[in-house]
């Protein structure tokens, strides 16, 4: 007989196995999809909460397989973070930018395009040559580009900090994305140089509720606003949340109320007409 201790050993050793499988198989399915042309962009309006206008949009991957399935960003993601898949990821997420907004922008330069950067995009500067080189081949201003980062990607602070002061030398907007989700304080924050705070869906769900967590908007508002960062509301579904967010000065924000992900051509319809030159 094999002692109880051995057989959970081996029962744990064989299922981190076939995980890790797991994740080379659909590591590789993503390495072909790069090949095959499989990823796009939809483009999520933000909204000027005072004006109800559409002043951006951020783009969010979607992976269309061979067999028509549609893989949304939060499985493959994080495989693709795990296995260095990402930064080739992220590299195609510029160049679909830019075949999709290129003109555009160049016709409405009020108009942001936000972005999503994982950690290991800032781990060198070739990440801003890329950004740069989609300027240059566009025609489009930094002032149209705003880059995502999550607060884990903003934990390793070195070469946080060597990127984000890259991109706003260039006049390229940073945002701290999901905030509040993660470990940073705010004398971490402070330290970097930065736009935009976008406040996750999460408190913004806790609006009008009991939940203890209903608090903590008030606080993030508060603190947003001390530090000079504008704010984005994410995943607002709900007029009460928009009327409270509203009367507690957040500028922009994002969610099912105004609009979800559609494609750029239907983005670029919508806003036919509407838009300042
Ligand atoms: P995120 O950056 O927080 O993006 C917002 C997510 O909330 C999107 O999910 C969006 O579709 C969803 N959302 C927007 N409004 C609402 C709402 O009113 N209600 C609800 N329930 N959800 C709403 P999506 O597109 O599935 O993206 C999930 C995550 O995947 C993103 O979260 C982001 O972290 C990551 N992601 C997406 N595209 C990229 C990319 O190009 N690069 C990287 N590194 N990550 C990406
Ligand atoms: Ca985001
Ligand atoms: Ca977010
Ligand atoms: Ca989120």
């Amino acid at each position: 007989l094999v002692p109880a201790g051995t057989v959970a050993g081996l029962a744990l050793a064989l299922a981190i196995l076939l995980l890790a499988r797991r994740q080379m198989s659909i590591a590789n399915a993503l390495r072909h999809a790069l090949r095959k042309d499989e990823f796009f962009l939809l483009y999520q309006p933000i909204v000027e909460l005072a004006t109800g206008k559409w002043v951006g949009a951020e783009a969010l991957l979607r992976w269309r397989r061979a067999t028509g399935e549609l893989i949304g960003p939060d499985l493959f993601i994080p495989i693709a973070e795990q296995t260095g898949t990402i930064t080739k990821l992220t590299g195609r997420v510029i160049r679909l930018v830019q075949r999709d907004a290129g003109r555009f922008l160049v016709d409405f330069p009020g108009f942001h395009i936000a972005l999503n950067l994982s950690a290991s995009d800032l781990r060198s500067t070739a990440i801003v040559d890329l950004l740069d080189r989609l300027l240059a081949q566009t025609g489009a201003r930094p002032a149209n580009l705003i880059v995502e980062l999550t607060e884990r990607a903003l934990l390793d602070i070195g070469s946080a900090r060597k990127v984000i002061s890259a991109l706003r030398k260039r006049g390229i907007e940073v945002a701290v994305d999901d905030f509040g989700t993660g470990y940073s304080s705010l004398s971490y924050l402070e330290s970097l140089e930065l736009d935009y705070l976008k406040i996750d869906r999460s408190f913004i769900e806790a609006i009008g509720t009991r939940a203890p967590t209903s608090q903590v908007v008030s606080h993030i508002i508060r603190m947003a606003d001390a530090m000079g960062l504008r704010m984005i509301a994410e995943g607002v579904e709900t007029q009460a949340q928009a009327d409270f967010l509203i009367a507690n000065g957040v500028q922009y924000a994002q969610g099912w109320l105004f609009a979800k992900p559609i494609s750029f051509d239907e983005l670029s319809r919508a806003l036919d007409g509407t838009l300042p030159e």
